[in-house]
């Protein structure tokens, strides 16, 4: 496996700045996105999945994961002026959901894929994305050898676990691109891990009908540089201009965590992708002016619903608080950047069974003071 020192990947040539377009995101009108109407007449949701009620509700089977609660499909929202779209692949948690895959975005332009984040099912998500989207052609975006390269905003397991998947799936049905990942200080140790931890797989796979050769199945990595707060850009090529700002979501081991500003070189869209974390200069720095953040978001109202971060509301309050986006939060980074919209992501929308509504915390952003903010399904373009 060959690694790249930091240095190698770290741009320090300068840079003229893109006129920023302003793409207005567009609403089709293919759904209606009003869940107040279908939770409440319909016993099945829109794949006509049927539903056993959970006598308990634990982690594993929470509201959110119910299918009742999903009563549409991938939208388009994307700007029909801009040739580059977000896609957002997978908006789910590290909880288990079948309607949301862990998170993983893309950023498409000229045709060709750069992925933020890769958590679990990164590789089913491509073809959920696929074989509903027309907003794009994916098939031809997804082409096997364009899959080669991933920006992970932190090591958490929820945004790393697709990784085997990323570099090998690909590989398996004839890829030759080896990957280029870029990531927080210890993303190095991750690959290094993930390439050798797979290993009997890829002897196999030289062995095998399809490959005589490893071409594509490992990774070089690019480690942002951890002594810099705002590394800025580190990253570029004839599509895209790359930026990366630390943030704010560490706690115990987990100290660097970043958010990646995009500027897409043919139209001028400026798309950051937060990752986790609550208000930070770094992240403000990241959506500054920009077209949309890509953030994750965690309600206040419901927080006693939370399968996680201690037993009374005072702990959670403490404890979530510290490491994710409440509304309030979310209003003063959309003031502080002036980021134009905000597609929520990895949201935490807890509440009780009688009163779920998969809409909730986008109305309580909303409420909060939180402008053009949506709520993102798997496969949604923007
Ligand atoms: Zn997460
Ligand atoms: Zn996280």
């Amino acid at each position: 496996m060959r690694f790249n020192s930091n240095k190698n990947l770290l741009l320090n040539a300068g840079l003229v700045f893109c006129l920023l377009g302003i793409g207005q995101i567009s609403i089709a009108d293919d759904y209606a996105d009003n869940l107040a109407e279908g939770a409440k007449t319909t016993e099945r949701n829109y794949m006509n999945d049927p539903f056993v009620r959970p006598a308990k509700v634990t982690s594993l089977v929470l509201p959110e994961t119910w299918p009742i609660f999903y009563n549409r499909g991938p939208l388009d929202r994307s700007p029909k002026d801009k040739s580059s779209k977000l896609l957002t692949m997978g908006t789910g948690l590290p909880s288990a959901n079948t309607y949301r895959f862990g998170p993983a975005m893309a950023l498409i332009v000229n045709d060709y894929p750069y992925f933020i984040d890769c958590g679990e099912g990164w590789y089913r998500a491509l073809n959920r994305s696929a074989i509903t989207q027309k907003g794009v052609d994916l098939i031809k975006v997804f082409d096997l050898n364009n899959l080669k390269y991933l920006f992970i905003t932190h090591l958490h397991e929820d945004h790393t676990v697709g990784i085997p998947s990323f570099i090998l799936s690909p590989y398996k049905y004839g890829s030759t691109t080896d990957k280029v990942i870029f990531g927080p200080v210890g993303t190095e140790d991750l690959i290094d891990c993930i390439v050798n931890g797979w290993q009997v797989d890829r002897q196999t796979g030289t062995q095998g009908p399809t490959h005589a050769t490893p071409e594509g199945s490992s990774a070089t990595v690019g480690e942002i540089d951890p002594d810099t707060e705002f590394p800025g850009p580190f990253f570029e090529d004839d599509n895209v201009k790359v930026e990366a700002f630390r943030t704010y979501h560490a706690h115990g081991s987990l100290r660097y965590t970043y958010a990646y500003r995009f500027t897409t070189k043919p139209d001028g869209r400026v798309i950051a992708f937060g990752g986790d974390g609550h208000h930070s200069k770094g992240l403000i720095e990241a959506a500054k002016n920009a077209d949309i953040l890509v953030m994750e978001g965690c309600t206040w109202k419901n927080l006693k619903y939370a399968p996680w971060g201690g037993n009374t509301l005072q702990e959670k309050e403490k404890n979530i608080g510290a490491l994710h986006m409440f509304p309030k939060d979310m209003k003063r980074v959309q003031e502080e950047s002036g980021v134009k919209a905000i597609v929520m992501v990895h949201e935490q929308n807890y509440s009780s069974p009688e009163n779920f509504n998969r809409l909730a915390l986008l109305h309580e952003m909303q409420e909060a003071g939180v402008k053009n903010i949506y709520s993102a399904m798997d496969g949604d373009l923007y």
